[in-house]
């Protein structure tokens, strides 16, 4: 029997194109007696609403609560625009995500060097930059309760949105971060609006407390709206940033502009060791969508989701060398001008999605 099994999950799109290069990566590390994975696949989104008119089916859920971890490609297009709400493509990924409870999304900004010049920021200020943000994911102001808009009795309305944090939600996203950290380089910032905010005065204090139990990790406290400025200003001056759900959204689309494009961009999403094993659930995938424009046509960037892979083999299975084997060879085949077209530049090599994949497979 394989040791560890994977949930694959293509979707629509160019979801398909792109986990087709995962697999061939994950046929590699297993013939190489590197991995013992034990593959199975699902659909979801428009792929299981063609074939079974749900957006994924009990079956499917059930695989992926069971396996060790989900890789997740994308969902949706026109093609599904008309199907009922309940099951549009994107609650397939709503529903993954609450079934595995997972509170812990960690969407690392990396540029590599020899992208630098694609970023947002002048070169200096990004390349060799390697933050890594964790947002809270399953609390805080986009569940609070009350949720409502009212009428008032003087023909105005009243609109209610509120933050909610229980100490539990903080202490185990805050224990996220500084593990994290000590994998890397052994600083964690807490973003926060302690100093107009019930729930950020909380968060502050719970998180402090978390940091006794790492003295090994170094900590700093940053108001939210300067870490957006520090971001911009000098961004290798982060390395692990942990914020609630509403400001991790944010700040972590801010630092992925940093790093050049949305085809590069990888993400994992965690739940809570469970007591027994201390496995935790995990999600992994890319953070663009399906591209409805490009897809079929074999151009798609497989790299954020080839990254993604790398984020399963660190984060669930404590394979870090391998993980930094992948990711080693992405910037090598970037680092010898190879380009998707969404990273493109006049001077180097365009070339399709199974080309790029099997490059990356080539340095490997
Ligand atoms: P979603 O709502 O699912 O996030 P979206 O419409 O916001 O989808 P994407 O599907 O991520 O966004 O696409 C945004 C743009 O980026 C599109 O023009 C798409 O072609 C491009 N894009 C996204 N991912 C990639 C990729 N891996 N390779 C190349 N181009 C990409
Ligand atoms: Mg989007």
């Amino acid at each position: 029997m394989a040791t560890h099994t994977l949930f694959l999950i293509p979707g629509d799109g160019i979801g398909t194109e792109i986990m087709a290069e995962v697999e061939k990566i994950i046929a590699w590390t297993n013939s190489e007696g590197l991995t013992d994975f034990a593959t199975d696949q699902g659909l979801a989104g428009g792929a299981a609403y063609d074939r079974h008119q749900v957006a994924i089916t009990e079956e499917d859920v059930a695989k992926a609560k069971a396996a060790d971890a989900v890789i997740f490609g994308a969902v949706g297009g026109p093609k599904w625009d008309d199907v009922p709400y309940e099951h549009r493509p994107e609650a397939a990924l709503l529903r993954l995500r609450k079934e595995l409870s997972v509170f812990a999304n960690l969407r690392p900004a990396i540029c590599y060097p020899a992208l630098a010049g694609a970023s947002a920021l002048k070169r200096e200020l990004v390349e060799g930059l390697d933050i890594l943000i964790v947002r809270e994911l399953t609390g805080g102001v986009y569940f609070g309760e009350p949720k409502e808009i009212v009428d008032l009795p003087n023909g105005q309305k009243r609109a209610v949105d509120t933050q909610v944090y229980e100490t539990y939600e903080i202490d185990r996203i805050a224990r996220v971060a500084f593990d994290l950290a000590r994998t890397r380089k052994g600083l964690v910032h807490s973003a926060d609006k302690k100093n107009v905010m019930k729930s950020g005065v909380l968060w502050d204090e719970v998180v402090r407390s978390v940091a006794k139990d790492y003295p090994d990790v170094q900590f700093q406290h940053i108001l939210a709206d300067n870490a957006a400025m520090q971001l911009v200003r000098n961004p290798k001056q982060f390395d692990v940033m942990v914020t609630d759900n509403l400001f991790g959204d944010i700040l972590s689309d801010a630092a992925a502009m940093l790093t050049g494009s949305l085809g590069m961009l990888p993400s994992a999403s965690l739940g809570a060791p469970d007591p027994a094993t201390g496995k935790r659930k995990a999600f992994y995938e890319p953070v663009h969508g399906s591209a409805p424009d490009i897809a079929g046509k074999g151009v798609a960037n497989p790299i954020a989701m080839i990254a993604s892979f790398a984020m399963a083999l660190r984060y669930s299975f404590g394979m870090t060398e391998l993980a930094g084997k992948v990711e080693a060879a992405i910037a090598g085949v970037l680092g010898d001008g190879l380009r998707t077209a969404d990273i493109g530049e006049d001077n180097r090599r365009t070339v399709g999605t199974q080309e790029m994949g099997a490059a990356i497979l080539g340095k490997l």
